[in-house]
């Protein structure tokens, strides 16, 4: 079944109650087209409004304007029950005095008039989905004598039951200790692709939406920021946000300039950047897209030498690094020619090498990247057009930012934009605090799991 959701926005009104006026925009004007019997990973960090998203599609919760389509009906106005929905949450909810047989049943026994199936038929629904879900062997034991791994099958098994048109995912693996989090993810991967139903995942773990989607969709404060498939999103960032929020370890930022063609970080030229216009800008550089060289643009002091079996992670700092420490990853071999405490030189690998206007953080794309992303468009467009993105800046960004006590590391930086006027120009002077430099400190923290769980009890309160 395929799900369009057009111009779909949820307004909450504030629940701080001495800000009357201070609504908040959830979910804004979303527009999303999910193809039929796809896995979509709804990704973003907390608070962003993926639950919201969900319940608007499940139908627990009526969106403030916009519409929801299952292929072509209309479905805004449906209630839940008759949407042909499967939900499951984080916690897995089961009835403790049922058994398993009873948990996956229960549905089936509430379904009214032509829906109705016999007893024979119920049963052997509820064999077939605990098989599917390998749950088979534990009909009789009560929730308390599964562990967590396996009572969130159950609940999946639940959801599938009524055979669902939509299978909705909400955080589902989120109480599971790390192993069974791999596993259980690999076999919700098998099981959507078993059934074919068309799932929606959310999550606020991009490892977790990477390895599973199909296709993954982006959120920022209530905003779409890039949808298409996982790898895609990742070799082709089309904001500053999604390069930071996609990657482990993350993306590497520094402050660049683009100047006659060549990209400056500091006083150093670090690359060839034929056809983009001269600005200031935010440099993004993956883990692995720095190369060891004497000979290179790039000058980093080596704090530490992390060895990961057949690669190392080379610590380093540099005065135009918004992250406190630069990641780079390289091979063993090439791990000799750095000293432990000395400086190192990188060239940097041309397509791994994202850079961002200053002011809009969008992407600037220069030389062969160009060309790259056009052959990028191309390939998406045909594989459905499963794809958007977001330019500029966000409409809740500077309400949240205002909001926010001011990090540790702002000293540092702004101290470093004082020592830089002299030496780059007013530009820095316009604005020394940058929005990139509010995002990173709170959705680091955002996206770390405590804070996830804070709000995820608030929305279990909406249940
Ligand atoms: P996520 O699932 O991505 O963590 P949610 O969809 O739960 O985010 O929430 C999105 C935003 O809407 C958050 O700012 C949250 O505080 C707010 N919100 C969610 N539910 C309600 C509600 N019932 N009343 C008021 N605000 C809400
Ligand atoms: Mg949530």
């Amino acid at each position: 079944m395929k799900v369009v959701l057009e111009h779909l926005t949820k307004i909450f009104p504030s629940r701080n109650k001495k800000e009357k006026n201070a609504e908040v925009v959830a979910v804004n004007d979303f527009n999303l087209e999910i193809p039929d019997g796809k896995l979509i990973g709804l990704l973003g960090p907390s608070g962003c409004g993926k639950s919201t998203t969900l319940y608007m599609i499940s139908g627990l919760q009526p969106p403030t304007s916009g519409k929801i389509y299952f292929g072509e009906d209309d479905v805004t106005e449906l209630a839940a029950e008759n949407r042909g929905i499967g939900l499951v949450f984080q916690n897995y909810a089961l009835y403790p005095h049922m058994t398993v047989q009873q948990n996956i049943l229960f549905p089936l026994q509430n379904l009214k008039g032509e829906n109705r199936l016999s007893k024979e038929e119920m049963l052997k629904r509820v064999y077939e989905v605990a098989k599917l879900v390998q749950i088979d062997e534990y009909m009789n034991r009560k929730p308390s004598e599964l562990s967590g791994g396996q009572q969130q099958r159950v609940a999946i098994a639940r959801a599938l039951v009524k055979m669902p048109r939509v299978l909705l995912l909400d955080e589902p693996l989120s109480n599971l200790d790390a192993r069974l989090r791999l596993q259980t993810r690999e076999e919700i991967r098998r099981i959507q692709r078993d059934t074919g139903i068309t799932t929606i995942f959310v999550t606020h773990d991009q490892e977790e939406a990477m390895s599973i989607s199909d296709y993954i969709v982006v959120m920022k404060l209530g905003v779409i920021m890039q949808t298409g498939k996982p790898q895609w999103v990742y070799d082709d960032p089309a904001n500053l946000f999604v390069a930071k929020f996609l990657g482990t370890p993350p993306i590497n930022v520094f402050r660049g300039r683009i100047e006659g063609g060549k990209l400056y970080i500091g006083e150093e030229a670090v690359l060839e950047t034929k056809g983009a216009e001269d600005q200031e800008v935010y440099v993004g550089i993956r883990p692995e897209g720095f190369i060891l060289d004497e000979r290179g643009g790039l000058t980093c002091s080596v704090s530490g030498i992390d060895v990961m079996g057949r690669d190392v992670s080379v610590v380093s700092t540099n005065e135009n690094s918004l992250n406190p420490v630069i990641r780079s990853i390289v091979s063993a071999d090439d791990a000799g020619k750095v000293s432990a405490d000395g400086a190192v030189k990188f060239r940097l690998k041309e397509h791994k090498v994202f850079i961002f206007n200053k002011e809009t953080e969008s992407r600037v794309y220069f030389g062969k990247q160009v060309a790259a992303h056009e052959a990028m468009l191309a390939a998406m467009k045909a594989e459905g057009e499963f794809y958007a993105f977001h330019e500029g800046p966000l409409p809740r960004e500077a309400d949240d930012a205002s909001k926010q006590t001011q990090p540790e590391e702002e000293k540092g930086f702004t101290a470093t934009v004082k020592k830089l006027f002299g030496k780059i120009g007013a530009a820095f002077r316009k604005k020394p605090e940058t929005p990139a430099e509010d995002a990173e400190s709170t959705e680091n923290a955002e996206n770390s799991e405590s804070a996830d769980d804070a709000t995820q009890t608030e929305s279990e309160d909406k249940e």
